[in-house]
């Protein structure tokens, strides 16, 4: 599987036993991981890596969880990405919440792995389906990401990976229209050089898949803006 279908969780912990176990086990559930040792890395990251979740320890060096959170969520490009907190105790889970940090989730160390892999899932449910397995519905379209298959009606389309993952970036938020450089850092990923003219191409393949049965072109071009679905 191409490597920009694995979500990217950024995992902020100062304590490096604890920062390996995490990292390791969501790299053995098939994610991807980007690691920070403390706030001010923490934030450096997020704009290099661009992470689909953050789970972030609450009790860092200079810059606290809370205040790495509390950033992040009053920046407009970054308020929509999870963030769980990991917290020592349930009283200080308690200040967390009253603080009004903005975090997604809280969880209480010492954590069950197993239980926080499942509250990352279903932070991911929410915001990138198709990365833990949702099955996407656009009118009569319909993406598996699990056995990479869509159809639109009762047909089965062709599609090469590169347009699948477009599309199900598109099916993921209907109606929102995506630059060229955002459609290049979530479909191709950030580490690769890519121009932009290249998405053109693949939208145009694109188009030209989900009608090859037939139906309506569902995707639009919005002038100087990009590209959206519906
Ligand atoms: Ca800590």
């Amino acid at each position: 599987m191409p490597a920009a279908d694995h979500p990217i969780v950024l995992v902020v912990e100062d304590e490096p036993a604890q920062r390996e176990v995490l990292s390791y086990n969501l790299e053995a559930e098939g994610f991807r991981v980007a690691r920070a040792e403390n706030g001010e890395e923490a934030l450096m990251m997020v704009d290099e890596v661009s992470p689909d979740i953050i789970v972030l320890d609450w009790m860092l060096p200079n810059v606290s969880g809370i205040e790495v959170c509390r950033r992040l969520k009053s920046r407009p490009d970054t308020r929509g990405v999870p963030i769980i907190m990991l917290s020592a105790r349930s009283e200080e889970v308690d200040r967390v919440r009253g603080l009004e940090t903005g975090a997604d989730d809280y969880v209480i160390k010492p954590y069950s792995l197993v239980e926080l892999m499942a509250r990352v899932r279903a932070q991911l449910r929410r915001t990138r389906p198709s990365t833990v397995g949702v099955v996407l519905e656009f009118a009569d379209i319909r993406l598996d990401p699990e056995s990479h298959k869509v159809f639109r009606g009762e047909k089965l389309l062709k599609l090469g990976p590169t347009e699948f993952r477009l599309l199900s970036t598109f099916m993921e938020k209907p109606g929102r229209v995506w630059s060229r450089e955002q459609l290049l850092d979530r479909v191709w990923g950030r580490d690769i050089y890519v121009d932009t003219r290249t998405v053109d191409v693949h939208i145009g393949r694109l188009r030209k898949a989900l009608s090859q049965h037939g139906g309506d072109d569902p995707l639009r071009t919005v002038r100087g803006a990009g590209y959206a679905l519906g």
